[in-house]
């Protein structure tokens, strides 16, 4: 006969998976536009519920860095030192301290080409409005520009700056920065497939279920066309570019990435994408690559072991890192 209370522990056993069945397992995704840009999370959750609280939680942490870290937003961290740090040192969270002594890496690494300074003349443009400093503005300002005339003590934690006039601004790490923090934030909640993606900074955390990630780079002249497609898994990758914000006058392109030497946007390349282990360090050296140019850029991306890059010169020729090539003779 059969006897319940036989089964007992197998039905217990069976209402129990049921009950923890994952109910929804989807990918989720949201969408917002922050900092400037469009903020963009994907993630596979077992629970949509406890995914779309996940992907909420990620774009609450880029309005609270927006908030602190916009050079627009009245009482940011940020425009507060811009506002003081010529006349007196400035007591500054530990966020902040530790993202502009990242900053003055880079531009130690760089040889000054990334340089948060660039902002004493950057300021001076607003590519929607077609405005630029003309040229005795630029070369009156341009010893404003020079990551030296920053100082940091550690043990009060306070940024000065040497001269009145100087000005920072983060725009060209603090995108990667905010990828960063939203995917340890995924990270800590189990999420083991994710992709966040602000503007040209995305960040992928492990693959799409089973098969990489395909991540555009876009033809810098055809907003429609993409000029690669890289298959990558738990990598960032940023492009910076002279197609995201600029205007054209008299055959110039006036754009948002400002050579540190000239004051002016930097002019020899289309865009530069870097692929590495974190968007902080990709986002910072997209910039910086742009900068540099294809011949010093490239030898110093060969030069770094955990970094490769993809640029497009000023003719639209792909030129692309040794990693690219050690991974094609394997
Ligand atoms: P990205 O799109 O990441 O290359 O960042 C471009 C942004 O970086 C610009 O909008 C500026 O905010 C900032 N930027 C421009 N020139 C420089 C520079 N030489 N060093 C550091 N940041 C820069
Ligand atoms: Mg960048």
């Amino acid at each position: 006969m059969w006897n319940i209370l036989n089964h007992l522990p197998l039905l217990i056993a069976v209402s129990c998976c049921a009950l923890f069945q994952p109910l929804h397992a989807a990918w989720i995704s949201g969408e917002e536009a922050i900092m400037g840009t469009k903020v963009n999370v994907q993630l596979w959750h077992l629970d949509k519920r406890e995914g779309e609280a996940a992907v909420q939680a990620v774009i609450e942490e880029f309005q609270r860095l927006d908030h602190k870290l916009s050079p627009y937003i009245e009482h940011s961290e940020l425009a507060i030192v811009n506002r003081v740090a010529a006349s007196k040192p400035v007591v500054i969270s530990e966020e902040f301290y530790r993202l502009l002594e990242a900053s003055l890496e880079y531009s130690k690494l760089t040889k000054g080409a990334f340089d948060i300074t660039f902002a004493s003349i950057g300021h001076r443009y607003d590519y929607r409005k077609g405005i630029k400093p003309n040229n005795s503005t630029i070369d009156r300002t341009l010893p404003l520009i020079d990551y030296r005339n920053i100082r940091l003590v550690a043990d009060n934690r306070t940024v000065s700056f040497e001269k009145p006039g100087v000005r920072i601004d983060l725009g060209g790490i603090a995108k990667g920065y905010a990828v960063d923090q939203g995917i340890e934030l995924l990270r800590q909640r189990g999420i083991e497939h994710a992709l966040i993606s602000a503007g040209g900074d995305s960040r992928l955390l492990g693959d799409h279920r089973g098969r990489p990630w395909h991540i555009g780079i876009q033809a810098p002249r055809d907003k429609a066309r993409m000029a690669a497609m890289l298959p990558l898994v738990d990598n960032a990758i940023s492009t910076s570019g002279d197609y995201e914000r600029f205007f054209e006058r008299d055959g110039i392109r006036y754009h948002h990435i400002i050579s540190p030497k000239t004051g002016r946007s930097a002019d020899t390349l289309q865009s530069v994408t870097i692929i590495g282990p974190n968007a902080t360090r990709t986002d910072a050296l997209s910039t910086s690559v742009f900068v540099l140019g294809a011949e010093k850029g490239m030898a110093l991306i060969n030069r770094l072991q955990d970094v490769d890059a993809v640029i497009i010169d000023k003719d639209g020729k792909m030129n692309t890192s040794d990693g690219f090539a050690d991974a094609d003779s394997q």
